[in-house]
């Protein structure tokens, strides 16, 4: 079972270090020619992908320095405890989130793996993008196949039913409309339970919440079955826009390079010398990957 954990999470990774071992020491390599040499050759490729990717479409995180809504960072917002507490403020926080979505657009980086996705679909090549991102950007750049591990912004859940669906209402709801302000001294709009966005089965009226893995939840069994079944048999992994010794493409990327498969990191942030990853391209995933995942000279038009 894999709970969704927000501290400690080097600590999944504390056993591929080897204290005082040499063996692991090789720094990966920033070759682009020697990528796209495998990359050419790959057929089903395995995309992991996370928050440093929407970083660059301008997506607030709620994490780190300056990351608050209102005085709250995401993790004390997105629990099942605090929708418990306070529905209405965290249904506040999420329609802002999907509001703000409205103002931003798929970056370089999306829209070089939904381009990599259909056109080496057409040479029975396979591609799949494993997002922790909740943004729906890598969709509305195209990319068809996406497993999205921490569900959608634009889905809703029913408390009652379990009913999920796909609703990119703007306000979702009537009461919503014109709250969620993020500044720090915005009063909670204290909206009664039954105005918030309310199931519409047949009957049921229950009280949705948003359809995202909050902190402490389990993954969706069958999304983390997917995704396994991609990273047991791809030839090649990216992990672009986290690290790989952070989650949640630490839970993934092991598995991939222990079976000798080269995992390609892309991202900002420097990589622990000890990674046994192939390679590292340090950089704007929006700059570093649409040269390394454009046509190569030996594909077929
Ligand atoms: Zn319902």
């Amino acid at each position: 079972m894999i709970v969704r954990q927000f501290t400690c999470r080097a600590v999944l990774f504390a056993h591929w270090r080897k204290p005082g071992g040499r063996k692991a020491m090789a720094r990966p390599s920033s070759d682009l020619a020697a990528f796209r040499e495998i990359f050419s050759k790959a057929k089903n490729i395995a995309i992991i992908t996370g928050a440093g990717v929407s970083a660059e479409s301008g997506v607030p995180t709620f994490r780190g320095a300056g990351g608050y809504w209102r005085k709250w960072e995401a993790q004390e917002l997105a629990s099942p405890e605090a929708f418990a507490r306070n529905p209405s403020r965290v249904w506040e926080f999420y329609h802002y989130r999907r509001e703000v979505m409205l103002t931003k657009d798929p970056n370089p980086a999306h829209l070089a793996i939904a381009e990599c996705e259909e056109r080496l679909s057409k040479q029975g090549r396979k591609v799949t993008v494993i997002t922790q991102n909740i943004d729906e950007l890598h969709h509305r750049a195209g990319s068809k196949n996406i497993l999205e591990i921490h569900g959608s912004l634009f889905k809703t859940r029913c408390m009652t039913c379990g009913h999920e669906a796909a609703n990119y209402k703007s306000p979702i709801c009537a009461a919503l409309e014109g709250k969620g302000a993020p500044d720090p001294d915005t009063r909670d709009a204290e909206i009664p339970v039954q105005n918030l966005p309310r199931c519409e089965q047949t009957g049921c009226h229950g009280l949705l919440r948003p359809a995202v893995v909050w902190f402490g939840e389990t993954l969706d069994a069958d999304i983390l079955t997917r995704a396994e079944k991609v990273l047991d048999s791809c030839d090649l992994c990216l992990v672009v826009g986290t690290s790989s010794v952070v989650y949640p493409a630490a839970m993934f990327a092991p598995q991939v390079a222990v079976r000798g498969v080269p995992v390609a990191e892309f991202n900002m942030e420097n990589t622990p010398a000890t990674m046994r990853f192939k390679f590292h391209f340090h950089g704007p995933c929006g700059t570093t990957l649409p040269p390394a995942l454009a046509r190569h000279e030996t594909e077929q038009e």
